[in-house]
């Protein structure tokens, strides 16, 4: 898919303008890392702490501040501060568990709701088995975060449900994601911005990225 530069950090693609794909060439350079299918457990595990905590960094770049007043040693002067109660980070289990605490350690203040989604065996569409949101919810900034957007058929039944819960403010984050799920999030919630270390190619018929990174949860988790 072709796309045109943004401002140098950001490369932004004229049918997808939903999608904010991050070039910070240290996130491009822990991502090719995080692919290698020798990257240990571990690695990699550290790889999403270092590339969750660097999405962030950008997710909150146009936050609002509040002027405060500080002492410094010397004297009184005037500072800024971001409010971290009014942000509030939603994993999409259980991949998405795997983002918590880079992210948290850049935003320690930072609330955490879970979602849990399934697929009803007869509709097949995703439904919420886990749904704990921190309340209230109106005037939280969300960031909806899984390693993954492929489909994107559970990044959108969890935007959907935290809308339903009376969320007004969304953006998502994930580390890698193919244009199918960035398209199903433009067509289904166009408010939502999709940050995004890496824009890959396609899905293949099992629904894997390619070329990906194979099973973010497995790899995380070290399950098969
Ligand atoms: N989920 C993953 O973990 N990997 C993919 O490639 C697609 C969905």
């Amino acid at each position: 898919m072709s796309a045109t530069a943004g401002d140098g950090m950001f490369t932004r693609h004229p049918e997808l303008p939903n999608l904010i794909v991050t070039r910070h060439p240290l996130l491009r350079h822990k991502v090719t890392l995080l692919r290698r299918q020798d990257t240990s457990k571990k690695i990699f595990k550290e790889l999403v702490d270092e590339i969750a905590m660097l999405l962030a960094y950008e997710v909150t770049s146009d936050l609002g501040t509040e002027s405060v007043s500080v002492e410094t040693p010397l004297e009184t002067t005037t500072g800024e501060i971001v409010r971290g109660q009014q942000l509030t980070l939603v994993p999409i289990l259980r991949a998405g568990l795997g983002m918590v605490d880079g992210v948290l350690n850049l935003i320690p203040t930072m609330r955490v709701g879970h979602i849990g989604l399934q697929r009803d065996h007869d509709t097949l569409e995703p439904i919420d088995y886990y749904f704990k949101i921190p309340l209230p919810l109106e005037e939280s900034v969300f960031i909806v975060a899984d390693p993954m957007l492929a489909t994107g058929g559970s990044a959108s039944a969890a935007v959907s449900y935290l809308k339903k819960s009376g969320a007004r403010t969304i953006r998502m984050m994930c580390i890698v994601s193919a244009p199918e799920g960035v398209r199903r999030m433009l067509e289904d919630h166009p408010d939502v911005p999709v940050y995004t270390a890496a824009l890959d190619r396609e899905l293949n018929g099992l629904g894997y990225i390619l070329p990906g990174l194979g099973d973010a949860g497995d790899r995380l988790f070290g399950t098969e």
